[in-house]
């Protein structure tokens, strides 16, 4: 489906007959909204169909692809198993010789170009070499996350605040800030954090969080394939041991979690359609 990438080629968008065309590209960071497609923005899809170029990440929803036009080069930097993703400099240098030749680049990634997908540093990359660069914002994981297990990000009874932590490692070392995460009457949400909860959780309890807190992982949020597990911040890893979820997966935490119960009768489908004992696991 990608096709050969030729940085020379005259861009279908610049017109070629006018000795005045504008031969200068331009750079879309454009968000491609959490699994389900159809929550892409108008704009973003707009600029889909117009584009000479689509550089996109893992997680933008490959269908999305299929409304680009036909001779679009569709350029995959994404993680893929196994194999490495395009260091973060080199998608920089891509997207800027891409533009400098002329062409109109989507850069498409999943959820919001400026909720940890790196965004700024393209832009900063992008102005620096006197690139036009524009963002289109997309819906990140937690607001389609919390918009399909019916878990209000705030609530007047609940909550007051939200807050979007990163749990993942870097250079073997997580830097939560943990004090933010504990907040009083906060929702808590955890990106890049599901091989990390079991750390996640012990250390909320070590430094004062109720056992009792609610807690939920939510994998492949808003897409068809959606899981859910429900249960507290003591309780939750074990229950992700039972019934291990893909990824992509968000944490959350806070008491909106049981606000209404949909959250707690998507995580009973979940279990009731993969029961995984823990002595097949061992086994497994
Ligand atoms: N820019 C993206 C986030 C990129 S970081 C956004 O705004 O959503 C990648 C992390 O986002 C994943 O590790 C996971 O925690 C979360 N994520 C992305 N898509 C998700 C989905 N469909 N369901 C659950 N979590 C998701």
């Amino acid at each position: 489906m990608t096709n050969i990438v030729n940085l020379f080629a005259s861009p279908e968008s610049a017109n070629a007959d006018s000795p005045k065309a504008d031969r200068t590209g331009e750079v879309f960071l454009v968000g491609a909204g959490p699994g389900d497609p159809e929550l892409i923005t108008v704009k973003a899809m707009r600029l889909l169909q117009e584009a000479d170029a689509v550089v996109y990440d893992r997680l933008a929803n490959p269908v999305l692809l299929d409304y680009a036009r036909k001779h679009c080069d569709l350029i995959y930097v994404g993680k893929k198993k196994d194999h490495h993703s395009l260091p973060q400099d080199q998608i920089c240098a891509l997207l800027a010789a891409l533009a400098g030749c002329g062409k109109k680049v989507v850069r498409l990634k999943g959820g919001d170009p400026f909720i940890f997908g790196r965004g700024g540093e393209e832009v900063e990359h992008l102005t620096e070499q006197g690139i036009r660069c524009t963002i289109v914002p997309g819906i990140t994981a937690a607001i389609g996350c919390a918009a399909t297990t019916q878990i209000p990000l705030t609530h007047r009874d609940h909550t007051h605040a939200v807050t979007f932590i990163t749990g993942h490692r870097q250079h073997g070392k997580m830097y939560i800030n943990w004090d933010l995460a504990l907040q009083k009457d906060t929702t808590v949400v955890f990106y890049m954090g599901l091989s990390n909860l079991k750390e996640i959780t012990s250390e909320l309890i070590a430094r004062g969080c109720p056992v009792d807190k609610p807690f939920a992982v939510v994998a492949q949020g808003t897409a068809e394939t959606q899981q859910v597990l429900v249960g507290t911040v003591s309780d939750i890893a074990d229950k992700l041991a039972r019934h291990p979820l893909p990824s992509p997966a968000l944490l959350m935490m806070g008491d909106v979690i049981n606000a209404n119960g949909y959250a707690q009768h998507l995580a009973d489908l979940t279990s009731a359609a993969r029961p995984v004992s823990s002595e097949m696991l061992e086994v497994i």
